[in-house]
């Protein structure tokens, strides 16, 4: 029977109705008009209806990728950033306004999870996914099985350290890779460079408007040949290179699926994480390691919630 996914981000609620092989068959997108749990539940209540009713079929069960740190028994959600909820017991309210079992997953093993049956990892049983957005995570399939750890929180590639006593990141805590290489951290530190007049080219490329600056425009910077970009650059690039060949000698996958916004916008990044695994990785676990992007793009997390709740 066809499942309900979920994706839950800051600003909207999508819904797609999916089969068992982890097609599509209909889907909606509806804005979050309140922030408030119950008006988040009335939006998503809203997505699924629409999905449910232009897919024109029954579905069982519900999956939602949401952006939080869940606790993974009781579908409640300890920390979720972007709608600045703590300890909301979404599962239930959802389940009581549904009237359908729902799970509740961070949208990192939402993602993977659909790369893994209908995206970049179908025939693998092994799997290692990294994405590098406007944060950093890692989500690891063993055995065919998710990971998640006793308290559901493995996977944190973004939040392991990389400096004593470094950068503050959203996390709260000091020196986390996440610090040095998350999206919104290279814009950040671009940001400094403009402020501190120290980069002539992110002068150049971004007008001298802190606003205009991404993570490409940092990349670009370093292309032009600017001396404090690539410095700021290089330290992103390597960190999160070591970090990835370290996850690799440790996990030992067959397949290592690069996604995220950063990771597509920024090939030259992209190109340096591939290349560091390669070199760093230990020889045995590389042995067989088939390299790749992820190929659902923005529909993985809609998919993988929707295959984890059938
Ligand atoms: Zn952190």
């Amino acid at each position: 029977m066809p499942t309900l996914g979920i994706d839950l981000g800051g600003t909207f609620a999508r819904a797609a109705v999916v089969d068992a092989a982890g097609k599509m068959l209909a889907s909606a997108k509806v804005a979050l008009a309140e922030r408030n749990p119950a008006g988040v539940v009335e939006t998503i209540a809203q997505a699924a209806s629409e999905a449910v009713k232009s897919a024109g079929v029954l579905v069982g069960g519900c999956g939602v990728g949401a952006a939080a740190q869940i606790h993974k028994d009781s579908g409640v959600l300890s920390v979720a950033p972007n709608l600045g909820w703590r300890n909301v017991p979404l599962g239930e309210m959802l389940k009581a306004r549904l009237g359908q079992p729902v799970r509740i997953v961070n949208d990192l093993s939402a993602a993977a999870w659909g790369e893994f049956h209908a995206g970049a990892g179908r025939g693998a049983q092994d799997v290692l996914v990294v994405f590098v957005g406007s944060g950093v995570g890692s989500a690891i399939i063993a055995n065919g099985r998710l990971v998640d750890g006793a308290g559901g929180v493995a996977g944190e590639l973004g939040h392991i350290k990389v400096v004593p006593n470094g950068r503050r990141c959203g996390c709260g805590e000091q020196g986390c890779l996440e610090a040095y290489t998350g999206g919104h951290n290279l814009i950040a530190q671009t940001r400094e460079l403009l402020e501190g007049g120290k980069s002539p080219a992110v002068t150049k490329l971004s007008g001298g408007d802190p606003a205009r600056i991404t993570p490409v425009t940092l990349e670009q910077a370093v292309e032009a040949g600017d001396a404090a970009a690539r410095e700021v650059y290089e330290r992103a690039a390597l960190f999160l290179a070591m970090a990835v060949a370290n996850q690799v000698t440790v996990l030992n996958p067959a397949r290592l699926i690069l996604g995220g916004g950063v990771l597509t916008h920024c090939p030259g990044l992209r190109r340096r994480v591939v290349e560091g695994v390669q070199a760093w990785a230990s020889q045995t676990a590389r042995e067989g390691l088939l390299i790749t992007e992820a190929e659902l793009g923005d529909d993985s997390g809609l998919i993988g919630a929707a295959l984890l709740a059938g």
